[in-house]
């Protein structure tokens, strides 16, 4: 097991940013990390690399604690923060090396940077001051500097938020490459995203856990029918509610409605617009995409 979360939870003064939160990552997977803004993914990355600590609960990293441990881990883990912060007037070159030498790789070091810059497709970019590099380079300097010191164990916090489309295209290749070897872990708010790269998806919603499936099968999640509907009159909800299986009623502009259920409710909610004379002039199963079951899941 690569990385193992038991029962975390933080605080930030009384505000509760985890809660909770329990999940384990096997190694060479690769997990996509999903959850709206503020949902606490970069306050869980933080805490898996050692860089801040946490309220209550454990976290392991190739079986060891992370309090503990701290510095061993750090040595194990690339981190790619989510404003990576990197020093704009060394040149890509010189800074990859200072960081080489920051994990002290000794004789190494001249060949990890060219290799890493070989990976990263930085080559003709290395001679530039990374001040001067577009955000996607700036992004794969980030990716090198994370990989340098060849750890096991890949934590990236939203590595393609701001790229071009091009850009992405290149960075989630990238991380897809790494991955056949590496346990990653990727943060992002792009449904997309997760099913370009991951195996797996955790999704948390305010601190907690709201999913964890094979990022292929999370169509198959509890909530999976949407249906629209529109009356030619307003509807209580009340007979919405007494539909078995309606789990979630949003009322819309022009007597329009979202339904979500757990199974096909069409034919009950037909019958209940026949036996209140209510006229259902529409009524149109959603297709149902990771995007879509997101918004269920964290609403
Ligand atoms: P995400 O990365 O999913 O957007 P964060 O982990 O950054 O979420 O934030 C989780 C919650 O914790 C948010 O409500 C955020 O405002 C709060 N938070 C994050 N960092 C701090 C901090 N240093 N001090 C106080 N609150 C914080
Ligand atoms: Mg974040």
């Amino acid at each position: 097991m690569s990385i193992q979360v038991k029962e975390v939870s933080k605080f930030y003064g009384k505000q509760k940013a985890l809660d909770n939160l329990s999940f384990e990552i096997s190694d060479a997977e690769v997990v996509g990390f999903l959850g709206p803004n503020g949902a606490g993914k970069s306050t869980m990355m933080k805490i898996i690399t050692g860089f801040l600590p946490q309220s209550s609960g454990e976290v392991f990293v190739n079986g060891m604690n992370v309090t503990e441990h701290s510095l061993e881990i750090r040595k194990q883990i690339g981190y790619l923060p989510e404003h990576n912060p990197l020093y704009l007037d060394l040149y890509v070159k010189e800074y990859l090396e200072y960081v080489a030498g920051i994990y002290k790789l000794g004789k190494k070091k001249k060949q990890r940077v060219a290799e890493m810059i070989d990976l990263t497709g930085l080559g003709l970019e290395q001679n530039k001051k990374i001040g001067a590099l577009s955000k996607g380079y700036r992004q794969r300097v980030g990716l090198a500097q994370a990989l340098i010191h060849d750890p096991k164990v890949l934590i990236l916090d939203e590595p393609t938020t701001g790229l071009d489309p091009n850009q992405l295209v290149e960075v989630r290749q990238l991380i897809q490459d790494i991955g056949k070897e590496k346990t990653v872990m990727l943060s992002t708010h792009i449904m997309q995203e997760v099913e370009a790269i991951c195996q797996r998806v955790l999704i948390i919603n305010k601190g907690q856990l709201v999913a964890d499936q094979a990022s292929n099968s999370i169509h198959s999640i509890k909530e999976s029918h949407v249906f629209d509907l529109q009356f030619t009159s307003p509807v209580s909800k009340v007979y919405f509610e007494n539909i078995e299986g309606i789990s979630h009623i949003e009322a819309l502009a022009d007597n329009r409605y979202q339904i979500s259920a757990k199974s096909d409710v069409r034919e009950q909610i037909f019958l209940m617009a026949i036996s209140n004379q209510l006229v259902l002039i529409e009524m149109k199963a959603q297709e149902r995409n990771l995007e879509s079951i997101f918004h269920e899941l964290t609403r």
